[in-house]
């Protein structure tokens, strides 16, 4: 514990026991834990449930190796480990309480209210936890799209995530991908001087134009309009065969091709979804159903650390407005009101024509 106050939270609380939690979060990922230390400081009882056995989600998972170099505050950059673990200190110290290894499986209605409030009952595989507000942080589901011609040689020099390698001097790379995940990982090989070959399947790469320019400057290779369509183990290395014909070597292959959609975790949710899967959510980040907000990848669009950061703090105090103010003063509820009297407004003048 830090050595002054971090929280409004009793250090002695005795969490075991509490009746409910005033607030669940799915999700230690950069969205789950700024809403868990928003919650906490302001003294709400915070659980976070998280399926991996880490707190940090896609930077600790992903790319922790990687330097981050858009974060504010860090002008050298910062790994996606250490600032996966100084976010998550910073949520133990105000004394968010954490189960890992547990996945969310449903959120039920129960017929307990609190104050203005159906409690909630959160379902993992490993427990039950009612709750006041749920807050879904859960991104992307880290299931990377596969390729099964490079699954076959159950190969350990195949990943799906950028690997923990210090120096890859004089090793063959070969990243498979058009986005800028596939081109960050290219330029971090690039960078520890390993010789790299990047496979884009499109005419050419969606990734950040100057990350391309960065990883042809420094001598990657990247060719366009072509995927693989072989792959076989020869002398020790892999030998790649592209549907241009082009044959590459490889000791390791880097694969980012994207994830699969989470639209079923969210569809067992009975939450209303975008056109393209991602969660619906008001001005205020709360979902189709009360009580219930998202925020970070889960709902589309910009999908940065520093606005999964933003948007889990918005959320959080929306949700401690809502569990503390009373209900004349919400002002998620004010705007609700004035809306439905414009809607009445509206009715009552097409009634007089
Ligand atoms: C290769 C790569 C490089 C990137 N580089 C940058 C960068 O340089 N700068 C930047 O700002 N952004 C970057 N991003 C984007 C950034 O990482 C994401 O926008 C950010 O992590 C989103 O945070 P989140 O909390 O919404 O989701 P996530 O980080 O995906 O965290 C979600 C968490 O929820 C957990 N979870 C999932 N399902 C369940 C479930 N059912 N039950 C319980 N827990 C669950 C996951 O295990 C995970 O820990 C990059 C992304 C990638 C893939």
């Amino acid at each position: 514990m830090a050595d002054f106050k971090v929280t409004e939270l009793d250090e002695d609380l005795d969490f075991d026991a509490l009746p409910y939690w005033d607030v669940v979060i799915i999700g230690a990922g950069p969205a789950g834990l700024a809403a868990s230390l928003t919650t906490a400081h302001r003294g709400l009882t915070t659980l976070v449930i998280e399926a991996k056995d880490r707190a940090g989600g896609q930077p600790q998972f992903l790319y922790p190796d990687k330097k981050i170099v858009d974060i504010p505050g860090f002008p050298d950059g910062v790994s996606g480990e250490e600032l996966s673990d100084r976010v998550y200190r910073q949520a133990v110290d105000a004394l968010v309480q954490f189960r890992f290894n547990e996945e969310l499986h449903a959120v039920q209605d129960t017929n307990q209210t609190e104050k203005d409030d159906q409690l909630k009952r959160v379902v993992t595989k490993g427990g039950e936890y009612l709750c006041r507000k749920v807050i879904i942080a859960c991104g992307l589901l880290h299931f990377p799209r596969r390729l099964p011609v490079l699954d076959a040689l159950e190969s350990r020099s195949v990943f799906y995530k950028v690997p923990k390698i210090g120096d890859y001097e004089g090793r063959r790379v070969v990243v498979i991908g058009g986005g800028d995940s596939a081109f960050d990982a290219a330029a971090m090989a690039l960078a520890r001087r390993a010789e790299v070959d990047v496979i884009v399947r499109n005419t050419e790469p969606i990734a950040k134009a100057d990350t391309v320019q960065r990883v042809e400057e420094t001598g990657g290779r990247v060719r366009c309009s072509c995927e693989v369509a072989g792959a076989k183990f020869e002398g020790g290395a892999m030998k790649l065969t592209l549907t241009d014909d082009t044959q590459l070597t490889a000791d390791y292959v880097i694969v980012q091709i994207g994830f699969l959609s989470a639209k079923e975790t969210f569809q067992r949710l009975d939450l209303r979804l975008n056109d393209d899967g991602s969660i619906a959510i008001d001005p205020y980040f709360e979902t189709s159903r009360r009580g219930i907000f998202a925020v970070g990848d889960v709902h589309g669009d910009i999908k940065l650390i520093a606005v999964a950061w933003a948007e889990g703090i918005q959320a959080a105090i929306y949700a401690f407005k809502e569990i503390t103010s009373p209900y004349w003063l919400n002002e998620k509820r004010l705007k609700d009101q004035k809306i439905a009297m414009i809607g009445d407004k509206i009715t009552q003048a097409a009634r007089a024509k």
